[in-house]
């Protein structure tokens, strides 16, 4: 049974910032606080009180409100033990296979390094939520600023072994521009074509696509179908291994 309640705060131009309650220990956490002030504005507005920080990652627009947010609240700041010189304020560095007592749940704590070198991400198995910051986005995956194909590929196997039902919280809304690509390499993918129709009517009412689920992205995520046939001979590269096939659709991805 779901038991946390999961408010979706966009912020700045295509970030996604989420508060995750639970009503049941009056814990309140926020994912990924890009900015201290549209996080504390949604907190008023619902009348939660802030306990929790949940880092994914180092970069400014995951970690940028941190410390007013700590400074105001006195909240505990949870992040990646492989990059805790790099989250501001860390209290509780967390690494891969590690779990971490929230709202009368645990997270799954995953190392998934290759966006940054020490990414990780929150799996409520409860709830069904994963909290994957910018490893896999809604038709996408992170730039690789910091590791190798071979690392996100495996970081991104982790996450694709999770339940077909839980839903992909990421942190940015990229998906309509990431399905025009996602195209180009899995031209025949019929549910790929589907689900570009249907993001294109949610941006033209201006609806998130965020979350998803992950079954969806199994089906039409290219980045994590790099050892799909189709998407292979589609990219000229049938029979090779699925980190060539993976580090070739990243590649073309970075010059769309
Ligand atoms: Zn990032
Ligand atoms: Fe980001």
């Amino acid at each position: 049974m779901p038991q946390l309640e999961i408010h979706q705060i966009p912020v700045l131009s295509d970030n996604y910032v989420y508060l995750v309650h639970a009503a049941a220990t009056g814990e309140t956490a926020v994912v990924d606080p890009a900015v201290a002030g549209p996080v504390q504005d949604a907190l008023a507005a619902k009348g939660w009180t802030l306990t929790h920080i949940l880092n994914t990652h180092h970069h400014g627009d995951h970690t940028g409100g941190n410390l007013a947010l700590k400074q105001a609240t006195g909240c505990t700041i949870v992040g990646p033990r492989a990059d805790a010189t790099r989250i501001p304020g860390i209290d509780v560095q967390l690494g891969d296979g590690e779990r971490y007592g929230f709202g009368g749940e645990e997270a799954l704590v995953f190392d998934v390094p290759g966006h940054t070198r020490g990414h990780i991400a929150y799996h409520f198995a409860d709830s069904r939520a994963l909290f994957c910051g910018d490893t896999l986005f809604a038709l996408g995956c992170g730039r690789l600023f910091e590791g190798t194909p071979q690392q996100m590929w495996t970081s991104l196997g982790k996450l694709r072994a999770l339940p077909a039902d839980t839903r992909v919280y990421c942190a940015h809304e990229y998906t309509q521009s990431n399905a025009r690509f996602a195209l180009t390499v899995d031209p025949a993918n019929a549910a790929l074509k589907t689900r570009a129709e249907e993001i294109d009517r949610l941006r033209a009412a201006g609806t998130p696509t965020v979350p998803s689920l992950l079954g969806v992205e199994k089906a039409t995520n290219p980045f994590l179908r790099a050892d799909d046939a189709g998407i292979a001979a589609a990219i000229g590269l049938a029979g090779a291994d699925p980190v060539t096939i993976f580090a070739e659709v990243r590649r073309r991805k970075d010059h769309f």
